[in-house]
């Protein structure tokens, strides 16, 4: 079989898990309406089943099963009572039936358009669509756009940007406002594309001509997340872009769970991952200083009593590590004397959870405290140019991931960036241009880069990133493919195209300290800056990097 068509079966393997656990979900809901509402539970498994299917078809590309799942989903949560009402039950019967219709749209496409398609279209990533009257603009803006990996297509006219959108949401639309005809034009297509879909799609509007409070407020009511007046910048529409896709899923806050009763652990580990919320727990008190550095928890739950040692002196041994010093941490107890809560919030407790836990109320508080958890901790470890990791939290994580790849026996490799020639760049074209090349590369090495390596700003035009789990060989090929294709990247500046490279030193861990480590990169960086620039050096010990 070749690798086609091993692929076209794997994929329909998958369409066919997501379609059977469509049906799962057709059938509960008719069960549950036979049943005039009575059983509650039903809507429980209705829930878990959409749940699944959300999760099933955003892993296989689905999209509109996964459309027509969170519909239902979001109608389901927002129900006034336990039974629905005659207005909800009428959009739950709309909702299944455009569910029942994904399952049987493949057969209709077939029929309807003559040609079989080898795979339905929603199987293709949502892309960046462009509604720009000039077409060489629209072309940049493409070519940029395939550098940091996005697909992105291009329209001339209206009907084939609705019908497009229709068939496959985009994940942006970046649109003139007068496109494709007359003053706001582009505005009103906008809006009939967003009144195809339940949730918004982000709109970017450029403006060439028009840029009073009318046209903006009628640009925001169409969905318009950002408005550019004349001559943007590719590189300012860009960053905007990614901020728009990748830049939107948040990530799931990780909520660190000790409690010596498995069941209630269990519990509360249930009721947080139903809300998106990545949990681990520990029924072993001894064992949070390893789940701190491995797990890294934003958010930690105690239980008070526990044998061996409390919830609240635990609490304190974490408040010693200045890392761990503004982690929220709250407790869970049967206790209900204010007076014992009030002692163990003033022993570093943020907040007190009674038990048995309300779901609802667990949830909320989690989320509550995960939001500003993650807003203070972005003001203390991140730059705030590039959004990267600054300085000390690039080498505290460096020092973790030492610990972790030597626990483990794997390899790990710390490098050092360099851009080359930076200072000519911001005495040719200016500082704000010199800003935004900065910027350019930290986007590159974030999309370049994976997720579990770490990507920091190490100072003014320096980078550093911590590889894990990867050999200097490895490491050198990665950075070396990215160099290349950074260095290929044009960077607009007004009208005119310039190139960027950089230099780079890389170290392999051995047996040294995070210091120790950076020095060998940093001497390997400098041998690269010796060597010519443009190029990657892997620290040698005997001072002959290469
Ligand atoms: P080399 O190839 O040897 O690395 O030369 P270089 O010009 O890149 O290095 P040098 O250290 O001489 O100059 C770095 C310049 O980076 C000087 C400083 O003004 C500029 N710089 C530092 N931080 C920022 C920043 O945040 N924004 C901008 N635009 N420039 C910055
Ligand atoms: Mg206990
Ligand atoms: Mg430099």
């Amino acid at each position: 079989m070749n690798q086609e068509n091993q692929r076209e079966k794997l994929k329909q393997v998958f369409a066919k898990r997501v379609t059977t656990q469509a049906r799962v979900v057709l059938d509960t809901y008719q069960k549950w309406r036979a049943e005039n509402w009575e059983d509650v539970s039903r809507l429980l498994d209705l829930r878990d089943g959409l749940n699944k299917l959300d999760r099933y078809a955003a892993r296989f590309d689905m999209a509109r099963h996964k459309e027509a799942a969170l519909v239902i989903l979001k109608i389901l949560n927002g129900l006034a009572g336990p039974h629905p009402n005659d207005q909800e039950i009428s959009a739950l019967d709309q909702a299944i039936q455009k569910l029942s219709e994904c399952t049987q749209r493949k057969s209709d496409a077939v029929s309807k358009h003559g040609t079989a398609p080898a795979s339905p279209r929603t199987f293709l990533r949502t892309p960046v669509y462009l509604a720009l009257n000039d077409n060489l603009y629209a072309e940049r803006i493409i070519s940029q756009l395939e550098f940091f990996g996005f697909r992105s297509i291009s329209f001339k006219n209206a009907d084939d940007l609705i019908e497009a959108a229709r068939q496959n949401k985009p994940e942006t639309i970046v649109a003139d406002v007068d496109f494709n005809g007359g003053e706001c034009n582009g505005i009103e297509v906008i809006g009939r594309i967003q009144a195809n879909h339940e949730t918004p799609i982000p709109i970017i509007y450029v403006s060439e001509r028009r840029d009073d409070m009318k046209t903006r407020l009628m640009a925001s009511r169409t969905g318009g997340e950002e408005f550019f007046f004349r001559a943007v910048d590719p590189g300012q529409l860009i960053e905007k872009i990614e901020l728009y896709t990748h830049g939107m899923p948040l990530e799931p806050y990780r909520v660190l769970v000790v409690d010596d009763s498995r069941s209630q652990a269990k519990h509360i580990e249930n009721v947080l991952s139903k809300a998106g919320m990545v949990v681990q727990v520990i029924t072993d008190p001894m064992q949070v200083m390893d789940a701190l550095v491995d797990f890294q928890p934003e958010i930690i739950m105690l239980d008070m009593y526990m044998p061996g040692c409390t919830g609240m002196e635990l609490a304190r041994v974490i408040r010693q590590q200045d890392r761990f010093h503004s982690v929220p941490i709250i407790y869970l107890s049967a206790e209900d004397d204010l007076n014992k809560q009030l002692h163990a919030m003033s022993l570093g407790g943020d907040d007190f959870l009674t038990k048995p836990i309300n779901p609802k109320h667990l949830t909320a508080t989690i989320l509550n405290r995960g939001r500003r958890a993650r807003t203070l901790l972005a003001l203390m470890i991140r730059d705030s140019l590039t959004g990267l990791y600054n300085h000390t939290h690039t080498l505290h994580l460096l020092d973790m991931e030492i610990s972790k790849a030597q626990r483990n026996g794997q390899p790990l490799t710390f490098a050092m960036l360099d851009i080359d020639y930076f200072k000519k760049i911001n005495d040719n074209y200016g500082h704000p241009v010199g800003d935004r090349v900065l910027k350019s590369l930290s986007l590159f090495l974030k999309q370049r880069l994976r997720k579990s390596d770490h990507i920091g700003r190490y100072g003014g035009e320096e980078f550093a990133v911590v590889l894990t789990n990867t050999s200097e060989g490895d490491a050198r090929t990665i950075l070396n493919e990215i160099r290349e294709r950074f260095n290929e990247l044009p960077q607009p500046a007004g009208e005119n195209i310039f190139h960027v490279s950089f230099s780079c030193g890389i170290a392999g861990l051995t047996e040294e300290t995070a210091q120790q480590l950076c020095e060998k990169a940093d001497q390997a960086l400098y041998q690269a800056k010796r060597g010519g620039r443009n190029t990657v050096y892997v620290y040698d010990p005997t001072g002959k990097a290469h």
